[in-house]
């Protein structure tokens, strides 16, 4: 539905009860008679951003979660900036600004976990098609390259990881490092190939191997990690919604000899989860304990508009892996931190909305998806759902309606392409007449979530989007 932009558009349809309950349970997927035409058919991704190929760690009791920025349905002829995202606990996550500031502007993708070695942080991120090594001082950067000028100018080849010279060689794209109990790095990459990293962590060793697998075909994105002695490489298979990744083992070494497991799928496209070509992610173990996690996009939007999902990652007694659980609702906070409680939001009203988009499935699929882009979308605890404002609405608002005044404390939202930045203003009232300015910036900002710090009394708070993309995955209001 599109509406006037000057016309207010009260979704009174929910009453307040269902979104008490929606809040409580986060059931919006359990109530689909209710809401119809409002369900959320994207559950909750770890990021409220569209990114892809996500590596993910913990450093000094922070997770950090280094990704592609999707280009918005640009497909691969662009893609967001670098910006590496922060979470305490796994479920509230932020980032501001970009850790690699002369990256910005190029085709980004896929830039691997940050390797700590030689008192430094190294990245490896695929910029304009070539894996380039790049290095800062913390995680948190500004990375520079680590091989030539820190500059995008013209082709730098001996920049990159691998020389490119040669059309045979085995140059190539999605970088994974690994460092083995006794300090050896190695490097896995498109294709499944596989080397030594010298101790520089910028130059590779000439024997490069291409570790053999039982099933054949393209391959990109390799995870490689290391539990209990036993090496694991998981590679995919196919791409797009025909995404999976299966795996090799090795009890000898990172390169090998490997063994082929009988059941040596991990992922796969699951119609009864809902969960489509589960692709290019990575596999993390919280430190300390035997917990792993299996990260992967999802593509059910089609073309780059990709979302993260995570779920555990699990092994038999003998060492091989179970295949995945996949699921949409993720694995909540991993790490509980203490967290005010967010203030219920009863109504909610928006100056338009976006009409419905029916995703386009690739050829023979049986995905079937309609994503609205009603307000409701702003609180249902939803990183997979958002509204948005119609296309042509040039002032456009959203106002969350406490029931009645609260005293507030804290305003966090996290906009729709948040790489691109933001502005807004926020404004309250007690009464819904009476407007009185609260927070906001005028300012361009690349960050998510935008708090605003408040100390008012309040029953209704108003954000007007004065620039940026005009859309709320969630508004988290204390
Ligand atoms: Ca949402």
């Amino acid at each position: 539905m599109t509406t006037n932009p000057s016309a207010t558009v009260s979704q009174s349809i929910i009453s307040g009860f269902i979104l008490r309950f929606i809040f409580l349970t986060g059931a919006l997927l359990l109530c689909p008679s209710m809401l119809k035409a409002q369900v959320n058919p994207f559950g909750n991704p770890l990021i409220p951003d569209m990114i892809a190929d996500a590596s993910i760690q913990e450093i000094a009791g922070t997770f950090y979660c280094y990704a592609t920025t999707d280009g918005y349905d640009q497909g691969l002829k662009t893609s967001g900036p670098p910006v590496v995202w922060k979470s305490k606990d796994f479920v509230h996550w932020y980032f501001s600004g970009f850790y690699f500031p002369s990256a910005v502007g190029q085709l980004y993708w896929a830039p691997s976990k940050a390797i700590e070695a030689n008192g430094k942080y190294y990245i490896y991120p695929t910029i304009n098609g070539f894996m380039y090594p790049a290095v800062a001082d913390s995680p948190d950067g500004p990375f520079k390259l680590a091989k030539g000028p820190d500059s995008f100018v013209k082709p730098f080849s001996s920049a990159t990881l691998l020389k490119t010279t040669d059309p045979n060689g085995p140059a190539g794209i999605d970088a994974e490092v690994f460092i083995d109990d006794d300090h050896q790095a190695y490097v896995f990459w498109q294709r499944k190939h596989a080397a030594k990293l010298n101790n520089d962590m910028v130059t590779v060793d000439t024997a490069v191997i291409t570790i053999p697998t039982p099933r054949k075909g393209y391959s990109e994105g390799p995870i490689f990690f290391k539990r209990k002695g036993i090496y694991y490489f998981l590679y995919t298979l196919g791409g797009h919604e025909n995404y999976q990744y299966a795996y090799v083992f090795s009890r000898k070494s990172p390169l090998g000899p490997f063994e082929f497991p009988k059941d040596d799928l991990v992922s796969t496209t699951d119609y009864a989860s809902q969960v489509f070509g589960p692709g290019h992610g990575c596999v993390f173990n919280v430190p300390g304990t035997d917990n792993y996690y299996f990260v992967f996009l999802e593509y059910s939007r089609g073309s780059t508009n990709r979302q993260t999902y995570v779920n555990k990652l699990e092994f038999n007694e003998d060492g091989s892996i179970r295949p995945v659980n996949l699921t949409l609702t993720g694995v909540g906070a991993l790490c509980p931190v203490r967290q005010d409680r967010k203030r219920l939001v009863v109504e909610v009203k928006a100056s338009s909305i976006r009409p419905e988009l029916k995703i386009q499935p690739v050829k023979d699929s049986l995905l079937q998806r309609t994503e609205a882009f009603v307000p409701q979308f702003a609180f249902d605890g939803a990183n997979g759902s958002r509204w948005m404002a119609a296309p042509d609405d040039s002032a456009c608002w959203i106002v969350a309606d406490l029931g009645k005044p609260h005293k507030i404390r804290q305003s966090d939202v996290y906009f729709v392409r948040p790489t691109a930045g933001h502005a807004y203003r926020l404004d309250y009232s007690t009464d819904g007449k009476t407007w009185f300015k609260g927070g906001g910036h005028s300012n361009l900002s690349v960050r998510s979530p935008h708090t605003d710090e408040l100390a008012i009394t309040a029953r209704y708070l108003k954000l007007s989007i004065t620039s940026g993309v005009k859309g709320i995955w969630e508004w988290n209001i204390y």
